[in-house]
């Protein structure tokens, strides 16, 4: 069965490999970017998540392609780290607006065709950081947290409506995000990790890809951690 899948940051990383596992699947997969080329092969919006007027047009573009969305996304996000006496406002606000405040925008332009359709799937992708913080991530732990109160309160709302609200909370990834760490930085927290490495992109792109199936149909309102065991009792 193929459905309208919009994914936000679909560029690289992380939403690069969901859309290439759902496109493999047969879906008709959106992917929206903010910068540079859309990925050969998918149908690429240009749409900063910061602003909800290229949201919507992104949302107009592809359900005139691909028609109403049935399977959302809501991959973008950025960090700003820095430890709370040396952080910014705009560090802070800028981080909770791209990884929060856009999955309110996109949810809510989604939710339209979804409850129409009495049929839907939200997917959320916070991090292994909203369970336990981190030094330097304060803004980013915060916002990671709220996507998982977001979702669980839309859970709510929507749980008569045939439409799902789940989090994917990866740990430590091999993308853009991470290549900065230094390589010690990164060897120290896989000693936290059970199974003592990184992630690769499609290992989490698997997770959303299974909570976005007909097999997930009673899962909603869940925090599904793919974090090596980095969070275990979350
Ligand atoms: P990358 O930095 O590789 O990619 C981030 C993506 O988000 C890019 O496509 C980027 O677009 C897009 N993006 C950022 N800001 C905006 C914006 N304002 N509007 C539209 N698109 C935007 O990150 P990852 O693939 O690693 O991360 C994907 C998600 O997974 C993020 O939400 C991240 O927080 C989360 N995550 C990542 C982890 C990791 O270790 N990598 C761990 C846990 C969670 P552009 O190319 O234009 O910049």
């Amino acid at each position: 069965m193929s459905r309208s899948v919009f994914i936000t940051g679909g560029n690289r990383g992380i939403g690069l490999a969901i859309a290439k596992v759902m496109a493999r699947d047969g879906d008709r997969v959106a992917v929206t970017y903010r910068s540079g080329e859309p990925p050969a092969g998918l149908l690429g919006v240009r749409c900063d998540v910061t602003d909800s007027a290229q949201v919507d047009a992104a949302f107009k573009k592809v359900e005139a392609e691909h028609g109403p969305v049935e399977v959302l996304v809501a991959n973008a996000g950025i960090t700003r780290d820095s430890l709370l006496m040396r952080m910014v406002e705009e560090d802070f606000t800028s981080v909770i607006d791209t990884n929060l405040t856009s999955a309110y925008r996109v949810a809510k332009r989604a939710s339209r065709g979804m409850l129409r359709a009495r049929h839907g799937r939200m997917i959320f992708i916070s991090s292994a950081v909203a369970l336990r913080g981190d030094k330097g991530q304060a803004n980013y732990a915060a916002a990671k947290a709220g996507l998982i109160g977001f979702t669980r309160s839309l859970a709510r709302e929507f749980g008569s409506r045939g439409v799902t609200f789940n989090v994917v909370a990866p740990g430590l990834t091999a993308t853009d995000m991470t290549a900065a760490l230094p390589e010690a930085r990164i060897a120290e927290l896989c000693e936290e990790v059970p199974l003592g490495r990184v992630a690769q992109p499609e290992e989490i792109a698997a997770a959303v890809r299974f909570l976005a199936s007909r097999e997930a149909s009673y899962i909603t309102g869940a925090v599904l951690p793919v974090d090596g065991g980095a969070g275990m009792g979350h």
